[in-house]
C-alpha cells in the first residue's frame, strides 16, 4: 500500500464547520481564480492597462500610471468619502490605513478612525472581495493623487472618481479585446496546476455531480479550461466530460438570489443560445439562470451541494446566506503567508515568550504604583516594599526593565506585521486580532484552502473537522 505523505500546511484544507465530504452529492465550482488560477501580477496589469484606455477618453492624463502588485492585498476596503484604503479588524476597527497610495501616520490614521467602524453595510466602504480587485485598488490610490494634485480635469469626489474607474474596469472585463490577449497567450496568463484534474476526476468517480458555474461567457471559458484542464486527463477525455452541468454568464451574485432566464447552448462550438424552459439536463450547457433551478433540477437540497470560489462575496457569501449551500474559499495567497509562519515558528515562539514576560512586568508596576498610592494617601494594608524612595525606586527599575523588552519585541513585532506583503501584512490577521477579511470567511466559508488540488490529498471521503474555537480564557 501507497505510503501516506505528510501534507505541507500550506496545501491543507482548513475548517471552520465540520464537513463530510460524503454527504456532499455535487461539487460546483467557480472558474476564474479557482480552477484556473492567473498570474496575479500579469492579469492585473493587463486589466489595470485595459482600463486606462477609457479614462483616457475623459482626457484623463495617465502618464507612468503603472500597476504596482505589491502596494495592495485583498481584503482591504476602500474608504469612498475620504479616498482612503483601509484594513480593520474583525471587528471593525480600523488598524491601518493610507490616502491615495500615501500611508497615513499612526496619528493621522488614529484621529480618521477612532470614531469610526467599517461596516460593509454601509455604502461609505467597498471591500476587496477577490484578486481581482487589485487592479482596481492600485488603479484607485494613484488616481486620487492625480486628483488631489488637480491633475484631472474634472473636480469630483472620491466616490465618483471610484465609480468612473470601476466602470472602465468592467468595460475591460466585459468588452473583447483583454479576453482575447489572455486566450491568446494563456502561458503567459495562466499558472497551471497538474493535480487539479486527478482530484476532479476523483471526485466524480466517487459519483458526486460536478458543476461548473462561472461568470465568464461560454468561448473565453472553453478556452480556459481546455488549456487548464485537458492535456492532464486521460487520453480521449475532455474538460467537458468531468462536468455535469456548465453554467456560464451566471451573474453571480444575483445567480444565487433570485430567478433568472436561462438559455441552453443548442451548438456548443460555436456558442449557439436558445432560451430555455423546465429543468436543466444532465451534462448541458447553460447560460445565465440561477441556484434555486440547479437545486431542483439535481433534485439536492443546500447542505448537499458544495460550492467552492474564490469569491468572497459573490461566490461564499451570498450563496451560504440565501442558500444554506455548503462552501469553500480558495485563497491562493494564503500558501505564502502559512510559509512564511512556518519559517518564523522560531521568532514566534520568541515574540510570545517576551510578551508573557511583558504581561507579568505591567502587572508588577501596576501592583507597585498601587503600593505608591496607598502608601500617599496612608490607607491600606502596608506594601512589601517598605518606605517611598524604595517603592520609586521599584517602579523606575520596572519601567526601565519595560523599555528595554519593548526594544526586543518591536522588530519582532514588525516582522509579524508585514508577513505576505510588506505594506500591509498578512491577509487574515489586523495587528494581533483577526483581519475583517478573516472574519467573514470564518463566517461564510465552511472550508477555505489554497487551490482545489488540495482535496486530492483529503481524498472525496474525508471528514472535515472544524477546529475548536479558542476564547480569551481558554487555559494556555
Ligand atoms: P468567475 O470567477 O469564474 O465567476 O468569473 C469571473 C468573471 O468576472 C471573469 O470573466 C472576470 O473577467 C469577470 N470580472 C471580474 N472582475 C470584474 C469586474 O470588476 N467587472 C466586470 N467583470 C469582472
Ligand atoms: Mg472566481
Amino acid at each position: 500500500m501507497q505510503a501516506f505523505q505528510p501534507v505541507p500546511p500550506q496545501r491543507r484544507v482548513w475548517c471552520n464547520r465540520t464537513l463530510n465530504l460524503r454527504a456532499i452529492r455535487a461539487v460546483g465550482y467557480d472558474m476564474d481564480y479557482t480552477l484556473v488560477h492567473y498570474r496575479t501580477e500579469a492579469w492585473e496589469r493587463a486589466a489595470f492597462e485595459s482600463a486606462l484606455q477609457p479614462l483616457a477618453l475623459r482626457g484623463w492624463p495617465l502618464q507612468e500610471l503603472t500597476f504596482d502588485p505589491e502596494g495592495v492585498i485583498q481584503g482591504l476596503a476602500f474608504d469612498l468619502e475620504l479616498g482612503n484604503l483601509v484594513k480593520a479588524t474583525r471587528f471593525g476597527y480600523v488598524i491601518q490605513a493610507q490616502h491615495g497610495t500615501r500611508p497615513l501616520s499612526f496619528e493621522a490614521q488614529r484621529e480618521t478612525y477612532s470614531g469610526t467602524i467599517v461596516d460593509l453595510g454601509e455604502p461609505r466602504w467597498e471591500f476587496m472581495n477577490t484578486l481581482f480587485s487589485l487592479s482596481e485598488a492600485s488603479l484607485f490610490a494613484q488616481l486620487v493623487d492625480r486628483l488631489d494634485a488637480g491633475a484631472l480635469p474634472e473636480k469630483i469626489a472620491y466616490r465618483d472618481l471610484h465609480r468612473i474607474l470601476r466602470a472602465a474596469l468592467d468595460e475591460a472585463h466585459s468588452l473583447g479585446e483583454l479576453k482575447s490577449q489572455i486566450a491568446s497567450d494563456p502561458e503567459r496568463f495562466v499558472e497551471l496546476d497538474p493535480e487539479l484534474p486527478l482530484t476532479l476526476l476523483d471526485q466524480k468517480r466517487a459519483g458526486k455531480r460536478l458543476l461548473l458555474v462561472t461568470n465568464s461567457d461560454w468561448s473565453y471559458t472553453c478556452s480556459m479550461m481546455a488549456y487548464t484542464v485537458d492535456r492532464y486527463l486521460p487520453s480521449g477525455m475532455r474538460w467537458r466530460d468531468l462536468f455535469d452541468l456548465v453554467i456560464v454568464e451566471a451573474r453571480k451574485p444575483g445567480f444565487f438570489s433570485g430567478r433568472h432566464a436561462v438559455y441552453r447552448l443548442v451548438d456548443e462550438q460555436r456558442g449557439l443560445l436558445e432560451p430555455h424552459r423546465g429543468a436543466l439536463e444532465p451534462g448541458g450547457a447553460y447560460a445565465g439562470g440561477d441556484a434555486l433551478l440547479v437545486e431542483s433540477s439535481l433534485g439536492l437540497s443546500g447542505a448537499q451541494i458544495l460550492y467552492v470560489g474564490d469569491h468572497l462575496f459573490g461566490d461564499v457569501h451570498v450563496s451560504k446566506d440565501m442558500l444554506r449551500w455548503r462552501t469553500g474559499l480558495i485563497l491562493r495567497e494564503i500558501e505564502t503567508e502559512i510559509r512564511a509562519l512556518e519559517e518564523a515558528r522560531g521568532a514566534e515562539a520568541e515574540l510570545t515568550a517576551l510578551m508573557v514576560q511583558k504581561t507579568e512586568l505591567d502587572n508588577r508596576i501596576a501592583q507597585l504604583r498601587l503600593a505608591r498610592q496607598r502608601a500617599q494617601q496612608g490607607y491600606g494594608p502596608t506594601p512589601p516594599t517598605a518606605g517611598p524612595d524604595a517603592l520609586e525606586a521599584a517602579i523606575k527599575g520596572a519601567a526601565d526593565e519595560s523599555l528595554a523588552l519593548d526594544a526586543r519585541i518591536a522588530p519582532l513585532a514588525r516582522a509579524f506585521a508585514s508577513l505576505g506583503n510588506p505594506g500591509w501584512g498578512p491577509l487574515m490577521r489586523a495587528g494581533s486580532d483577526k483581519s475583517l477579511f478573516a472574519r467573514q470567511v470564518e463566517r461564510y466559508a465552511d472550508i477555505y484552502t489554497s487551490r482545489v488540488s488540495n482535496f486530492l490529498a483529503a481524498t472525496p471521503f474525508a471528514y472535515l473537522r472544524a477546529a475548536r474555537g479558542s476564547l480569551p480564557h481558554d487555559p494556555s
